[in-house]
């Protein structure tokens, strides 16, 4: 099965509005002519670059590229002259495609135009996309996913994707990120109209979810911060929105706390993934998340914590460095294996002889299956010969009333090989904060120096880019 089958399956239902920006839509038919169009001209192309905001031009890109069978590649519009040009040598013979040539594209069909004759390309092992990762630990890897992968992915998820034709999903992803392809496929996959927000705001996000009657929406955790922090104590009122999708860092304990009380109707989704994951493999549903408010079972409370259990078709395995499976409940690497998981990149496959995939991330898994993600093991840092993991100390400063954002990092250090630096939004005593974190934690997780800044380095999807703060931080001599 291939992307191409997912358009015709749409196109089928052509007056249907499939996408939505401020009071622009696109309908189904619309978007089949436009991509056939786009397809005709890209077909000889190595590539389709895509530079652009969330927009009606995205999923025409998207498709144009498919039916090609041309790879489909979305770049941050939003980066510099020098790193744009880099990126764009990686892809010789592609053809970079912006958003308003393509809006020029959709304006200029005239309303009785047939699509342009085509071949669609119906391979499943064609590459469909090829995404950079974030590239919080080391330079954005570009994930190479074929169309088997993100179709396994729209298959998988399906559970949480059931809808009427008529529900509105509000994607606030930036293009580039693999969530916003994800969520982009398994929408018109399911039938519902997505609304586009170019850029986040939380008045406008609220705004719009109420204007459009939102029923579904998929944010990043600092979206969800901002705006919980913009209601105050404040219960939005959005009588429409059943499920709030969140995910693609950790989410900070108190911001969801707090923002289960400020949707009490609506359910959560919390997603766990990566981009060679082909996004989502584990999900924590909605009953999940009432269980856990409802119960007085302190082990299922601890599950708001966890990324919940894998997505049907997906396998989760725990193991040390050296590859041997640990016991429930002990901290190991994340292995990974299904059907969606790529682990390629450029040609390399980076999954075992059994198809199982390393997430470098840390984790454990509880009695029931429930994954808990401890962070990634690159961050972990080992100081006097123990390992540490920041996400547990930053768990701490951060219900600290005074503390508003907090990453902890592990510099160089002649006496203990790293020491742990804790670097903080906010305003308060160094002593009483190195005092807060020894009266919760063994007392070597104290952090040896502590730093204030006004804010932290960060991706746009709000991930924190530990590498850039760790050079600042030696750099400064810190
Ligand atoms: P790079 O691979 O370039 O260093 P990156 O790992 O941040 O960057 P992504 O593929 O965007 O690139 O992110 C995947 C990582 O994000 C996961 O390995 C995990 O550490 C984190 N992550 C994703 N979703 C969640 C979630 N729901 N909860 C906790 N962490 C998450």
């Amino acid at each position: 099965m291939n992307l191409s089958m997912i358009l015709e399956m749409v196109a089928n239902n052509g007056e249907r509005a499939v996408a939505t920006v401020g009071d622009r839509s696109l309908t189904a038919a619309d978007l089949d002519t436009c991509a056939r169009r786009l397809a005709a001209r890209v077909r000889d192309s190595s590539a389709v670059l895509y530079l652009g905001t969330n927009h009606l031009a995205y999923p025409v890109a998207l498709f144009g590229a498919a039916l090609a069978g041309v790879p489909f590649v979305p770049l941050n519009y939003r980066l510099g002259e020098q790193q744009l040009s880099a990126l764009l040598e990686r892809h010789p013979g592609a053809t970079i495609l912006r958003q308003d040539d393509l809006v020029a594209l959709i304006d200029d069909v005239p309303d009785d135009a047939e699509p342009a004759e085509l071949e669609p390309q119906w391979d499943g092992d064609a590459i469909a996309a090829i995404i950079y990762t974030s590239g919080t630990t080391s330079d954005p890897k570009p994930a190479v996913l074929r169309h088997r992968h993100v179709i396994a992915y729209v298959l998988n998820t399906m559970e949480f994707a059931s809808a009427e034709e008529t529900d509105a999903s509000l994607v606030s992803v930036p293009p580039y990120h693999i969530a916003g392809l994800t969520n982009l496929i398994s929408n018109l996959y399911s039938g519902r109209r997505i609304v586009y927000l170019s850029a986040f705001e939380p008045a406008t996000w609220l705004e719009t979810v109420r204007r459009e009657e939102v029923v579904h929406a998929m944010l990043v955790p600092t979206m969800l911060a901002r705006i919980v922090a913009h209601l105050g104590g404040e219960v939005a009122n959005v009588p429409t929105l059943a499920t709030l999708a969140y995910g693609g860092s950790r989410t900070p304990r108190p911001v969801l706390e707090h923002a289960l009380r400020a949707f009490p109707t609506t359910g959560f989704v919390n997603a766990y993934g990566l981009t060679e994951t082909a996004s989502s493999v584990a999900v924590l549903g909605p009953d999940d998340h009432r269980e856990a408010i409802a119960s007085d079972d302190p082990a299922v409370r601890d599950r708001l914590g966890s990324v919940g259990r894998p997505l049907p078709g997906i396998e989760i395995e725990i193991r040390t460095e050296s590859d041997e499976p640990v016991a429930t409940g002990e901290t190991g690497l994340i292995f990974v294996r299904g059907e969606q998981i790529s682990g390629e990149y450029g040609g390399r496959s980076v999954l075992d002889a059994d198809g199982w995939f390393s997430t470098r991330d840390l984790g454990h898994l509880d009695a029931d299956g429930y994954v808990y993600v401890e962070g990634r093991s690159d961050d972990t840092i080992i100081r006097g010969g123990e390992n540490i993991a920041p996400a547990e100390i930053e768990d701490v400063l951060l219900a600290h009333p005074a503390i508003a954002e907090a990453a902890v990092i592990g510099v160089s250090d002649p006496e203990w090989g790293q020491r742990i630096v804790a670097v903080l939004v906010g305003d308060a005593d160094p002593d009483e904060v190195r005092q807060w974190v020894k009266d919760r934690l063994r007392s070597s997780k104290t952090p040896d120096t502590i730093v204030f800044r006004h804010e932290l380095p960060k991706t746009e999807t709000g991930k924190l880019l530990r590498r850039t703060l760790l050079a600042e931080l030696e750099n400064q001599n810190a």
